[in-house]
């Protein structure tokens, strides 16, 4: 089966809280390999571009202050299917209904601060990933 990729961002209550080594060693487990990846502060101009599908919800303003509030690591994941991998991986949006083992049910904090964001399509995982990375940043 041909590899596909997807865009993972490790979230600010992530970082905050000194996780980033310990979500990578889950999305390694589940065999993700970690193909490109870097540290980040978004700018409110790249948060409100990233989340523009949600710029009419009650929570758009909230996500874009939280989404700086802190450095980000935004990684490329490469697997057989790693959208729905990834997506199986972290867990429900709302930790409260993520499955047990999740990363979202083992490290989320609340349903915005939710630690991982994930594509959740091979088409958007394409456009996400040239949002932050260019060819040359990521080595398969
Ligand atoms: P995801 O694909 O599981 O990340 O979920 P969505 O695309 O629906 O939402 C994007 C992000 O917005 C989520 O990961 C949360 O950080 C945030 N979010 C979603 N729903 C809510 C909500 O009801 N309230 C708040 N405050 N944030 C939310």
């Amino acid at each position: 089966m041909t590899a596909e990729r997807t865009l993972s961002i490790i979230k600010p209550d992530a970082t905050r809280r000194h996780l980033t080594g310990a979500i990578n060693a889950l999305l390694e487990k589940a065999g993700l390999r970690i193909i490109a990846q870097k540290r980040l502060r978004l700018s409110r101009q790249q948060a409100e571009d990233f989340y523009a599908v949600h710029k009419d919800r009650p929570f758009y303003q909230d996500l874009v202050a939280f989404m700086t509030s802190g450095p980000v690591v935004v990684q490329v994941l490469e697997a057989a299917d790693a959208v729905a991998l990834n997506r199986r991986i972290m867990g429900a949006t709302n930790p409260a209904e993520a499955d047990e083992g999740t990363i979202r049910k083992t490290f989320a904090e609340s349903i915005e601060a939710n630690s991982v964001h994930g594509s959740d399509s091979p088409e958007n995982a394409g456009q996400e990933i040239a949002f932050f990375f260019s060819d040359d940043e990521i080595d398969g």
